[in-house]
């Protein structure tokens, strides 16, 4: 059913997940649009951002961000455009950044909201130059800190954190082997993208190819996966090397813990042995940094064509959760956003 401007279409979480979400943990709702108060604006959703984080939040595991509430309104990071101000900051028809969640409308009171201006393409306020974006940079730039003629690893390598790592690398001089899922993400990684290699995490012999792709070792592994990715990464890593712990999107479907103390120990181990820094990050202890020196490197970067970009964009806010069920089975094919209405 398509935007209207009587109507408020919305995805509520109806139940939390065990293992894989399914759509049944979902629910499409209408509600009227809301009216925006003294002092707040009513703002209309155009894409909505998809990303693994809001597995966490369908989750009540305590966690560093808060649950999405049996019955509300799934939490997601959104562009849209001012349908309605009653604040002399914002006119009807800007473009801006928002944590809308999965509906077309929402009221905001001007916090957290930014102004976009005139992009060519306002999505990629949700990918490379939004929260995917300086995630990566902030993990490469603090934590992995390659340098020139090292050897960056990453999985997921073709979505909007990895694909920015493995660029990163090459702007640094560094050499980037991706892991991905399947032949055509590797090829995009490789062809597209300017990673040397990308290797693919379904091949029986993965990790034969990986030691392989990294003959001098790996000096910075950018952790989005583990799993069986982390699994091969780890006799490879190199004395002194850099893990941005980043992400585990291989686990969060989980229901136990992966199997124990020998696991841990082989880990504790080589990070001693190895004097190896691997430091865990979480990208909204940064904004502080975000315009003052993400954007200012990032924008010149995508606009010489120093770092590409690929979007998967689903139309339909109605289709929302099966491409948020894809993303976690690798199904998305670049930065997922969904197309909620019209520009
Ligand atoms: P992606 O768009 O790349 O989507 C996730 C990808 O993970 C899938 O497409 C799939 O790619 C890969 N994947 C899923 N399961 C497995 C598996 N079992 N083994 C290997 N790969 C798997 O996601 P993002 O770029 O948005 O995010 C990447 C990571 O960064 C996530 O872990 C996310 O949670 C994390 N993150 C962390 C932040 C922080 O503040 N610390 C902020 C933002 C993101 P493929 O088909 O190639 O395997």
């Amino acid at each position: 059913m398509p935007q209207t401007t009587d109507r408020n279409r919305r995805i509520l979480l109806t139940s939390r997940p065990k293992g894989a979400p399914t759509p049944e943990n979902f629910r499409f709702d209408e509600a009227p649009v809301p009216t925006p108060g003294p002092g707040e604006i009513l703002v209309r959703t155009v894409f909505l951002s998809l990303d693994p984080y809001m597995r966490g939040r369908m989750s009540d595991a305590k966690s560093y961000a808060a649950s999405v509430e049996i019955g509300q309104t799934m939490v997601g990071g959104t562009v849209g455009r001012v349908a309605a101000s009653n604040r002399p900051d914002f006119a009807v028809g800007d473009w801006v950044l928002s944590y809308s969640g999965w509906q077309d409308y929402a009221l905001s009171n001007g916090q957290g909201l930014t102004k976009l201006g005139q992009l060519a393409h306002p999505s990629l306020a949700l990918g490379v130059l939004g929260m995917p974006g300086f995630t990566a940079y902030i993990g490469m730039t603090d934590i992995g800190q390659p340098k020139p003629g090292e050897t960056v690893v990453v999985a997921a390598a073709t979505g909007p954190v990895g694909a920015v790592v493995g660029q990163m690398a090459k702007i640094k001089g560094a050499r980037a082997v991706g892991v991905a899922g399947g032949a055509d993400k590797c090829r995009h990684a490789v062809e597209d993208l300017g990673f040397d290699v990308c290797i693919d995490h379904r091949a029986p012999d993965f990790a034969q190819q990986l030691a392989a792709a990294c003959p001098k070792g790996i000096d910075v592994y950018f952790e989005n996966v583990g799993g069986a990715v982390f699994d091969a990464v780890l006799p490879l890593l190199s004395t002194g090397a850099r893990i941005p712990l980043c992400g585990l999107v291989a686990h969060y479907n989980d229901t136990a813990l992966p199997p124990g103390p020998d696991r841990l120990a082989l880990l504790m181990r080589t990070l001693l042995t190895r004097q190896i820094r691997m430091e865990g990050f979480i990208i909204s202890n940064y904004f502080g940094r975000r315009d003052a020196e993400f954007a200012k490197a990032m924008i010149p970067w995508v606009t010489e064509g120093k770092v590409k970009v690929r979007e998967d964009v689903v139309d339909g806010l109605e289709n929302a959760p099966a491409a948020f069920i894809g993303l976690l089975e690798g199904k998305n094919f670049g930065k997922l956003v969904v197309r909620v209405g019209q520009d």
